[in-house]
Order: C-alpha cells, then structure tokens, then sequence
C-alpha cells in the first residue's frame, strides 16, 4: 500500500513519453525552464530504502566483506543447492545484482529473466509498483536450483499536477507528428532490444553530471486534470554544453541526435539488460555499438525536443523495467561492500 504524499509544483516533468513498454498515447508536455522553477521536489530520501536483502531460505547470511570493487573472480562451482548471493537496492525502483554459477537460468517472481554471465553475475530490478516480497530462483539443471525470498522495501511518490497545458503538447493530433513519434518509438524498441556482452555495473554507478535535482522518480504526473505516466527520469539542471559522463562502463545501444521529444538520445547497454538513457543532448560524442568506459564523456547537457530548459533527464531500464538510476548508484555501492570477493 503506497501513500501518495500530494503537492502541486510547477512543471518540471520530462518531455519525453515514458519509455517503452505497453505503447501509449504519444503525449507530451512542455518543459518549464529550470531556472524559473519556483518549487522543486526534494530528492527522494533514499538512504533508508537500500537495504540489504532479508533471507529468508536456502542460504545463511551474507557476510559483510572488506569494501572493494567487485571483479569477476573465479569462476563458481556448480553445487546443490546453487550458490546465489545478491545485494543491492531491494527497494522500488531498485538496482541489485547477483552471483550464481555462469550461464544459470534466472526467473523472478516467477518470469525467464535471462541467464547470469559467464562469470555468474547477473542483475535484477524492482519496478515503481514491484509488491513488497520478490522471489529470486536460479536453476542450472533439472533438480539444482535455488531460491530466495527478499523484502523490497515501499517508497512514496509525490503526485505532480499540471494545469492548463495546451492540449496538443498532451495529445498531439496533428498526423506528421503521431508518425514522427511511432517512427521515434520503433528506434527506442530497436535500442531497448539490445543485450550487450558487458559488465558496467560491477565498476559501479557514478552521477553522469552533477547539480540540482529539478525532477524527482517516480512521480506520478496529472496532466490537465488526466492521471498520466509517472515521471521515470532523474531530472538533473545544469547549462547546456555541460559534458555528460558514463557512469559505467557498456556498449552504445542508440545515439540518436534529434527524436522529437527526447532530443539528442543516448542509451548505454551496461549488460544483463540493464539500459541506461540520456535525453535532451545538444550534443553527442560517441557512435552506436562503441564500448565506453566509466567516466568517458558521451555528450552534453541540452534542451532538445519538447523541452524549454536545459537539463539531463537521466533514466534506467532493467528489460522491461524502468528504474530509479539514483537508487542504481545506491545499490551497486551496496552490492560493492557485500559482494566484494564474493566467491559462491
Ligand atoms: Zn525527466
């Protein structure tokens, strides 16, 4: 059960439609200049929503090693039960990973989630809604598996009204541009469907720019008077030009420099389905199918597509998905303190 906490603030949502999964009605607001923003939402109170995971069978506690970055390690051994260790976000809108045995096949809260690598790592996400118990199960073969049960904790959600938009930048009409946004979302889907060979998450997540949240996760978004999507970005003001940073090693999935809500779009396959996604660029600095590494600058800060101030709406996907990237940070600085050496 969530508690919605109401606030009314000026607009400060993303332009762009929330990303992929069921289609939807193209809509679209307006940006407000950061700058002008008269009330911004706090940051969400993160802290006590990273958790490490709650047992609940199969296996004992996990110990808290030495902090350190995680690395691929040996290779685990297949036993019975699997070994599986995870940590991480266990929250709504949360980044965990995991360490079985390579090529183990993952199912959660009863879905085929794909394979660990082949070093065993593998990651999983909490959407927005996700219910407060999720089931992990690996299974190697017939008979060897394992399964754990972890709490993944509630968060609130401000709801953000916002009155007295034009109706057409909420539901455009106009033919030219329901085709443009199709052709737009077909590219998206094309860049979602990547599956790169990488790694990113074990380096960890750093922030991709620095500076005032201008727009929470996750909040739920009431356009002229019309529940809509959540809010699934970080908003982040800064000046256009501002260098955008990897903030984590993968592959280029999309670089596409003028869709007509999300501007200039980067996505960053990291691996293990987990996607992340720069919108608005006024500039782009890599190609599709580049490897980037932590840190490597990819573009820069804009306004571009339906929005009026320049920012980052930064976004994250785990396959289909969409999660808090904040949180990723988090969780993945977690998972470096448990999972550190992990050897399973
Ligand atoms: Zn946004």
């Amino acid at each position: 059960m969530r508690t919605f906490a109401i606030a009314a603030f000026a607009l400060v949502a993303c332009a762009a439609p929330e990303t992929q999964g069921a289609p939807q009605a193209p809509g679209a607001v307006a940006e407000a200049p950061a700058a002008v923003t008269p009330t911004i939402p706090p940051p969400p109170i993160l802290e006590p929503t990273v958790a490490p995971p709650l047992a609940r069978e199969n296996t004992s506690t996990i110990p808290v090693r030495a902090r350190g970055a995680l690395s691929p390690g040996p290779v685990p051994a297949i036993a019975t039960p699997l070994p599986l260790e995870c940590a991480g976000a266990f929250a709504q809108g949360g980044t965990a990973i995991c360490r079985t045995v390579p090529g183990a096949s993952i199912v959660l809260d009863g879905q085929d989630r794909g394979k660990a690598d082949a070093n065993g790592w593998f990651v999983v996400g909490f959407d927005r809604d996700s219910p407060a118990s999720s089931r992990i199960e690996v299974i190697a073969s017939e008979g060897v598996n394992a399964a754990r049960d972890f709490t993944v904790l509630p968060r609130e959600f401000s709801i953000q009204r916002v009155d007295g938009l034009p109706p057409q930048t909420v539901t455009p009409t106009d033919p030219a541009v329901v085709a443009r946004l199709a052709r737009d979302r077909d590219t998206k889907n094309r860049g979602f469907a990547s599956r790169a060979p990488a790694e990113g998450w074990l380096d960890g997540f750093i922030w991709p720019v620095e500076g005032r949240i201008s727009g929470s996760w996750g909040n739920q978004r009431v356009l002229n008077g019309e529940p809509r999507s959540p809010h699934y970005g970080v908003d982040i003001a800064m000046p256009e030009g501002t260098p955008i940073l990897a903030p984590a090693g993968g592959v280029i999935a999309l670089a596409e420099p003028d869709l007509y809500l999300e501007g200039g779009l980067v996505l960053i396959d990291h691996g293990q389905g987990l996607i992340s996604m720069y919108l608005h660029m006024s500039r782009l600095d890599v190609r599709e199918g580049e490897r980037v590494t932590q840190g490597q600058v990819i573009g820069a800060v804009g306004k571009a597509g339906r929005a009026t101030g320049a920012h980052l709406c930064w976004r994250m996907k785990w396959r289909d998905r969409n999660l808090d990237p904040s949180l990723a940070i988090l969780g993945l600085a977690q998972a470096r303190v448990q999972l550190a050496g992990a050897t399973p």
